[in-house]
């Protein structure tokens, strides 16, 4: 064997030990990766996710069609139309959200007088078309519908901190 395979040699068992030392070193710690989506990670309170309209207990829509949101939507994301109630409330005839100008800052949230407007917990939706991504009222409803526990949860967590 020639002194230059020899060397060669050594090289790939030296690397092979460090290699296999490393491996030992991290087989027995906990692992850093989940098995998504079977496991998740944690999410912050503050998470901004998919929008969505709430409620109050009683079924009533939060929204007073006070057209905040929509004024300081950067990406101009929001469109309302609203009209007076018999009882004198005023109320959304029309809330569309474009998802594919919104993007995610929350401002709509932070200006919404009664906590109607805001981004839920959910990362997880995708669509077929861009079509579906224009979310109207009943949409955005069914969403606060869906996520109202973890909503009302992650508003409580943050509450301290605003
Ligand atoms: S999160 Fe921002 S961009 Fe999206 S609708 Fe609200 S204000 Fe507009
Ligand atoms: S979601 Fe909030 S900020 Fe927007 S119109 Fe309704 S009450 Fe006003």
């Amino acid at each position: 064997m020639s002194r230059i395979s020899q060397v060669a040699k050594t090289i790939f068992l030296w690397e092979f030990v460090i290699a296999m030392k490393l491996t030992l070193k991290y087989f027995f710690k906990p692992k850093l990766t989940i098995n998504y989506p079977y496991e998740k990670g944690p999410l912050s309170p503050r998470f901004r996710g998919e929008l969505a309209l709430r409620r109050y207990d009683n079924g009533e829509e939060r929204c007073i069609a006070c057209k905040l949101c929509e004024a300081i939507c950067p990406a101009q994301a929001i469109t309302i139309e609203a009209e007076e109630r018999e009882d004198g409330s005023r109320r959304t005839t029309k809330y569309d959200i474009d998802m594919v100008k919104c993007i995610y800052c929350g401002f709509c949230q932070e200006a919404c007088p009664v906590d109607a407007i805001v981004e839920g917990p959910n990362f997880e939706f995708a669509t077929e078309t861009r079509e579906e991504l224009y979310y109207d009222k009943a949409k955005l409803l069914a969403n606060g519908d869906r996520w109202e526990q973890e909503i009302a949860a992650n508003i409580v967590a943050d509450a301290p901190y605003r």
